[in-house]
């Protein structure tokens, strides 16, 4: 059964699903529609559902205030407020807590979690008003041409649980979105339609009423009362009201303006009007965007196509419509974007070819794409500002990140200027072979170069971007779930749960316990155990069970796999001796503690969007992959250093603290989730005071200043928006600094010179490497022409037409010598062969030249080969130049000699 089918069932019976209090009390009437079929109520007779109407509502709108967007929701707010709804602060448009989505889709997102394919409803207040802003990239292409798609939009969730205290039912919840709609908005309602529909989301699904005013949409009420799929579900015990609004359009319904970004970017327009000198001619522009919406709405259709249906019907010509219409279209893009940046940057997400980061680099790229098009001389940090200026009423945290996003969006324009000149290259290359590019060609140049379809458009080498290619990009990265692709170990469901005895007690190294099963002659279970299983980036503990060695610990569930080197004298049942190899317990969980350190301290360094990507924390050395721009310097890894070993130097407690999951995100938000999503409805908070808060299940120490020392000792950007520390900790950063102090101690006593002056006399020795060189090329270059001239002698014609052949063996002066003297020579002689065969420790090293009139007979590459060959090696090259090489020493007199027949011979005389 699909959607239709359901729609099909809820809709059979209306009494029980559809029809709520209020249509009995104001006299709604259920219509079908001729054209669909679709079940809608109204208080008028209407034969057609609201998909078939235009938008009454543009330049005549049927409220009795003009709202805009700010307004619209203190008005929203005020009405919910006052009927016992608490206001909650949006989530980030970073979805941290679901691992199978990037961004906030939606306002019932907020309180959506997934375990094991089950959703969850956890609601922080009953009932609530939320004012969500969701990032949704599937529609890129239409946003600024439609008038009413967005990357980003303002979603008023209004959410209840029916069954919990203070919730209430679909009754109360159409009473109230009507009363906002009529007294609120003033809306009369007999333009008022409700359509009867379905929505399913993941785990769960409902039956919902939307809510549209003259052609409009502008909410959809669902009641979540099933849970599993629609094949197999049951009646939930708290059923969830989830209505969701575009305050984009509340506010657009209210004003009538030809767009919805006309009310929605509020003074951002105007700026952009004022700082690019764009007139507006409201009159066509105005008619050009209602004919756009209604025929959008009715259907999808091709913008192009419909820009030319309207032309013929305006009378007015392509390219007077363009030069009113595309300056607009460009505004309402760039305004677009940059919000969606604004929010997600502030929410600590940035541009990249990694992850989520992929949609916003096209968005950002898309918008620098415009800019340069038009010429327009603004940069997209002042519309942010704008932005925050005016969204701050609703969103005063926006502020905070002024910086930040300015940083950012500097960073990237450079770095978009800065590719800009290898995308040339590759554009003229494509231009060049005159073919066509498909979709997924598309997809691979924008992956593998940052080759954005804009750009290509541009500079002419496609002719329009494919619809469908935004599409598959968002596609692509949409979710990122995590893999594990470890075979499960079968038979042991039913055992209980493990024992975690390393979490009670956490110095334990020694226990006893009870086998409970042995699988496959290897994998033990045990009903308690000190083993930590490798889990969270921390590498599992090592020793024995009576005596045997432990090689592996992996947790499946709940129950901790201990993989044996033997069963041999284990036995189910059987009590044992369980050992643990206490140093590396140790270290380890000084590396783990460390890692918690260093994040912190790399997010207090370099920015916001600092978030662990992954982690990996060994014995010897630990390992963090952070989301970050770009290299680190020498000042940035310093500072990440010194403020972690401050930290250390602080002895601060480390609190670790099981909590139910709903209160861990609301005491310290989402930035608990740097290890990622925890799949369960309790949290183990690890609170190192003071500094950093993560939900972790690993072993740490009890205060920072066991630790004793963290040395980074390597960074690395290993991918775009991935920089990787790796770092010691505790006794292993001693060794570090032991092991560095004994090279320097080796170093000293080669060079002869005192540690204090080691580097001076490094300076010194590399100073008079520099000298010595710069000595033998002066050399080269004097003695040369006299060189030369004896080379000139020495060669030997070959051939009638004056093609000569040089030849020489040297032991003495290197290849770099012969190369530039090869060089030289073949430059002032064309007709010259150069060939030398140079002894090189065991084996010969073959160099040859041609001159350009001896390239026409022969080349130089096919020379290097033949010797090569003979020489017990290999070797090519091209017409100009050759080399090789072999191990025959003994040979090069009878390669020598042989070199004039051969060349003469392929000559040919
Ligand atoms: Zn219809
Ligand atoms: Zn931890």
């Amino acid at each position: 059964m699909g959607k239709k089918e359901l729609s099909a069932l809820f809709s059979a019976n209306p009494d029980k699903y559809y029809k709520v209090a209020l249509f009995d009390k104001v006299g709604f009437q259920r219509h079908k529609c001729i054209h669909c079929g679709k079940f809608f109520w109204s208080l008028v007779d209407r034969t057609v559902c609201p998909d078939h109407e235009v938008y009454g509502f543009l330049g005549n709108p049927p409220t009795s205030k003009r709202l805009d967007y700010i307004d619209t929701w203190k008005e929203v707010e005020k009405f919910f407020g006052s009927n016992e709804h608490t206001i909650i602060n949006r989530y980030p448009v970073v979805c941290r807590w679901r691992d199978d989505l990037y961004y906030t889709i939606a306002s019932i997102v907020d309180f959506q979690r997934v375990v094991e394919n089950k959703v969850f409803f956890e609601l922080p207040a009953n009932p609530l008003v939320v004012p969500q802003m969701c990032v949704r990239f599937n529609d890129i292409e239409n946003v600024g041409l439609s008038g009413r798609h967005y990357t980003t939009f303002c979603m008023i969730g209004q959410t209840c649980d029916a069954d919990a205290e203070g919730g209430y039912w679909k009754d109360r919840c159409m009473d109230l979105d009507y009363q906002l709609l009529t007294k609120i908005l003033g809306i009369d309602p007999k333009a008022i339609t409700f359509v009867e529909d379905v929505w399913m989301g993941a785990g769960a699904f409902g039956y919902s009423l939307e809510y549209f005013v003259n052609g409009l949409e502008l909410g959809n009420a669902v009641f979540t009362e099933f849970e599993g799929n629609e094949n197999e579900y049951q009646t939930m015990k708290h059923r969830i009201i989830d209505m969701g609004a575009g305050l984009e359009r509340f506010s657009w319904i209210t004003m009538g303006t030809p767009t919805s970004y006309d009310c929605t970017f509020g003074p951002v327009i105007n700026e952009m009007m004022s700082k690019t000198g764009t007139m507006l001619d409201k009159e066509i522009l105005g008619s050009y965007f209602r004919f756009v919406s209604n025929a959008l709405e009715r259907s999808e259709v091709d913008l192009g196509a419909l820009k030319a249906t309207f032309v013929k019907e305006m009378k007015i010509s392509f390219e007077d419509l363009n030069m009113i219409v595309n300056p607009f279209e460009a505004m309402y893009t760039i305004a677009d974007h940059t919000r969606t940046l604004l929010f997600a940057i502030s929410d600590g997400s940035i541009p990249s070819n990694v992850g989520g980061g992929y949609n916003l680099r096209v968005i950002l790229r898309r918008a620098l794409a415009i800019l340069e098009r038009l010429g327009w001389k603004f940069d997209l940090a002042e519309i942010a500002d704008i932005h925050i200026e005016y969204l701050k009423r609703m969103y005063p945290e926006l502020e905070e990140h002024v910086n930040d996003v300015r940083t950012i969006l500097q960073i990237e324009s450079n770095r978009y200027l800065g590719s800009k000149e290898r995308m040339n290259s590759i554009t003229s290359s494509i231009k060049g072979k005159k073919q066509s590019l498909s979709v997924d060609d598309l997809i691979r140049l924008y992956e593998s170069d940052g080759i954005t379809p804009e750009f290509l458009t541009e500079s002419g080498a496609i002719e329009s971007i494919p619809q469908a290619f935004y599409a598959k990009l968002s596609e692509l990265h949409e979710s990122h779930h995590s893999s594990h692709n470890l075979k499960p170990i079968t038979g042991i469901e039913e055992l209980q749960p493990t024992r975690m005895l390393y979490y009670e007690y956490d110095l334990m190294t020694e226990s006893d316990a009870k086998i409970l099963a042995i699988v496959e002659n290897k994998y033990v279970i045990l009903d308690q155990t000190i083993f930590y299983p490798r889990g969270g980036g921390q590498e599992p503990d090592t020793g024995d069970i009576e005596g045997i060695k432990v090689l592996d610990v992996i947790k499946q569930n709940d129950i901790v796999i201990h993989k044996v080197s033997s069963s041999k004298g284990l036995l189910s049942g059987k009590t044992v001796r369980i050992r643990i190899n206490p140093r590396r317990r140790d270290l380890i969980t000084k590396h783990h503690t460390a890692t918690h350190i260093v994040n912190a301290s790399a997010r207090s360094i370099l920015g916001p969007w600092v978030w662990q990507n992954s982690a990996f924390k060994d014995e010897d050395y630990a390992r963090l992959d952070i989301t970050h721009h770009s290299s680190l310097t020498r000042e940035e890894i310093e500072g990440i250093e010194r403020a972690a070993n401050k930290v250390v130097r602080q002895d601060s407690p480390v609190i670790i603290n099981t909590l139910d999951r709903i209160d861990a995100e609301r005491n310290y938000s989402f930035r608990i989730y740097q290890g990622g999503v925890v799949p369960s409805g309790t949290v183990r908070i690890v609170n190192i005071k003071d500094w950093d808060i993560e939900a972790c299940g690993g072993t740490h120490v009890n205060h920072t200043g066991e630790i004793g020392l963290i040395k980074i000792f390597r960074t690395e950007r290993i991918q775009d928006g991935v920089v990787r520390l790796e770092f010691v900790a505790g006794e292993a950063a001693i060794d570090f600094v032991e092991k560095q102090d004994n090279q320097l101690n080796t170093i000293s006593r080669v060079l002869g010179a005192s540690k204090e002056k080691v580097v001076e006399s490094v300076r010194k020795s590399v100073d008079e490497a520099d000298e010595t060189k710069r000595k033998l090329r002066a050399i080269v270059r004097k003695t040369l022409p006299s060189v030369m001239n004896t080379i000139f002698k020495d060669a030997k014609v070959i051939s009638s037409d004056g093609i000569k052949l040089y030849s020489t063996h040297d032991e003495e002066l290197d290849e770099d010598y012969h190369i530039s003297l090869g060089e030289t020579v073949t430059q002032n002689d064309p007709s010259l062969i150069f060939v030398a065969l140079i002894g090189k420790g065991q084996g010969v090293r073959v160099i040859t030249f041609v001159g350009e009139v001896a390239r026409k007979r022969i080349k130089a590459g096919d020379i290097a080969q033949q010797l090569s060959l003979t020489l017990g090696g290999s070797g090519g090259g091209n017409a100009a130049f050759g080399q090789g090489g072999g191990k025959f020493k003994h040979k090069i007199r009878e390669t020598i000699s042989s070199l004039e027949e051969m060349v003469s011979q392929t000559i040919g005389r």
